[in-house]
């Protein structure tokens, strides 16, 4: 029931509220609240949001996504409306303002249902980091959503809304994706706006989606992406994609060949992509296999660029201006340690220092700067192949949603994506597609990554690969 956009408007095509769709989702959320998906219901301003969207219905002046029920990533602002990064620095804060992408969701009648649990500032692999608890993943409740934005891979997955939004700096939308059998795109950076998004890393930061189907993916991206003169890094012209159509075109494919045979490759993981490039062969597209030279390098540069922009961004939360005081302090310096100390998890924390490091005065230039440089070999080599190329395949994860509190290592954890950070250093558009199917029952994906602001070729080219590996 209700399970993609194109159901919502047959259902009040047919008579079906917006009200009714909207209660039959604040039910079921109710009954799966042992996924711990979301953080708070907007029971009161969804079920007012329904009505006047009813209205419009009546007078036949409603939007595009009228009855579309919606949930957000715990870092995105909603006015009036708490928003805490799944921190306990931010307690009891509450928006000022909406995120102009939100903004344009709900000038199109979609029904905003809740915030949903994260990893504290959207930081890991595995929503293990949250302050407040791990969300269950609906496949296997003894396994990992995959993070950062696991409540909202997981409310799609479990039916709890039809779409929801994420943020994906290192890999957040699309590793908890293929981990939830879901849709998770990341577009182009600056695609859509970054206002009202709770910064982590802000030169890597890009809001996207989890949603049932590529076609709902592209709605959502065309409605959401244009220029905002409230965030300068959005791209100044609005992106046209076209619906996505099963083209028989002859695409051009790129495998790296460090990715192929990466190092602790699921097996089933890696036969199945390979599967997908025989399958796409056969239909005539051309596979090219390449050499990427710097996969190894990926990881460590995301850390480094990464940990940097969050120590400075992560600076305001100083228990003055927002959120969490600490009480027992006294004097301003003692404020800003005992809060953020107290109000700041352990991974945050790591992440600050480490950011500070590379940053700090005789580090800078042998971190920081070094790995501004790579970044922009990255950037080019990757431009370079998609010059003579559509799409870029690669696996999404090494393997499979895994078993809470199994992976301990921070470094281990951060391996989980090393698939996944190369779109955000390059800042190229990428999609995670829930193809694969383990023979644990568990779900993954598969990951395409086209030109900057061609989300037109990533969906397209999506469409086609569902359709092939579906045919079978
Ligand atoms: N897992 C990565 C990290 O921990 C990516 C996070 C993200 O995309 N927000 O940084």
């Amino acid at each position: 029931m209700y399970q993609s956009i194109a159901d919502t408007r047959n259902a009040i095509q047919s008579g079906t509220s917006a009200c009714e769709i909207t209660i039959h989702f604040i039910e079921k959320i109710k009954s799966n609240k042992h996924l711990n998906c979301f953080l708070e219901v907007f029971e009161e301003s969804a079920l007012e949001q329904a009505k006047a969207v009813d209205a419009k219905i009546k007078s036949g002046t409603q939007g595009k996504l009228a009855g579309v029920v919606i949930g957000i990533k715990d870092n995105i602002c909603y006015k009036n409306h708490k928003v805490s990064a799944s921190s306990k620095i931010l307690e009891g804060f509450e928006s000022l303002f909406t995120a102009t992408v939100l903004q344009r969701l709900i000038d199109e009648d979609a029904i905003i249902i809740g915030r949903l649990n994260c990893d504290e500032f959207a930081m890991g692999s595995s929503n293990e980091n949250s302050a407040f608890g791990n969300v269950l993943n609906a496949a296997d409740n003894s396994r990992v959503p995959g993070g950062s934005s696991g409540g909202s891979a997981v409310a799609v997955q479990a039916g709890l809304c039809i779409a929801s939004l994420g943020s994906d700096t290192g890999g957040s939308i699309r590793q908890p994706a293929s981990f939830t059998g879901t849709y998770g795109l990341k577009p182009t950076y600056g695609a859509l706006s970054r206002y009202g998004l709770i910064a982590y890393a802000s030169s890597f930061d890009q809001i996207g989606t989890f949603t049932n189907s590529i076609e709902d993916a592209q709605l959502l991206f065309d409605i959401m992406n244009g220029p905002d003169e409230f965030d300068s890094t959005a791209i100044q012209q609005k992106i046209e994609s076209t619906a996505p159509a099963i083209i028989n075109q002859r695409k051009t494919f790129t495998v790296f060949n460090e990715y192929l045979h990466a190092e602790g490759m699921d097996p089933e993981c890696k036969s199945f992509l390979i599967s997908v490039l025989e399958k796409l062969e056969s239909k005539g597209h051309i596979i090219k296999y390449e050499s990427f030279p710097y996969l190894n390098e990926l990881v460590p540069l995301y850390y480094v660029l990464t940990t940097a922009e969050a120590s400075s961004n992560l600076a305001r939360f100083d228990g003055v201006h927002y959120g969490y005081r600490n009480q027992e302090a006294v004097g301003v310096e003692d404020t800003y340690v005992k809060s953020r100390s107290i109000g700041f998890g352990k991974e945050v924390k790591r992440r600050i220092m480490a950011g500070t490091f590379v940053l700090s005065h005789g580090y800078y230039d042998a971190y920081y700067t070094k790995a501004q440089k790579v970044r922009r070999l990255v950037r080019e080599k990757t431009n370079e192949i998609l010059a003579s190329s559509d799409i870029i395949l690669m696996p999404t994860t090494p393997g499979v949603a895994f078993e809470f509190n199994s992976v301990s290592d921070p470094l281990q954890m951060y391996l989980q994506d090393i698939f996944t950070v190369h779109a955000n250093i390059s800042g190229n558009p990428a999609i995670s597609l829930p193809l694969g199917k383990h023979s644990s029952g568990l779900p993954f994906g598969i990951q395409l990554m086209a030109n900057h602001k061609d989300e037109d070729m990533l969906l397209n080219a999506s469409k086609m690969v569902e359709d092939i590996v579906n045919a079978g």
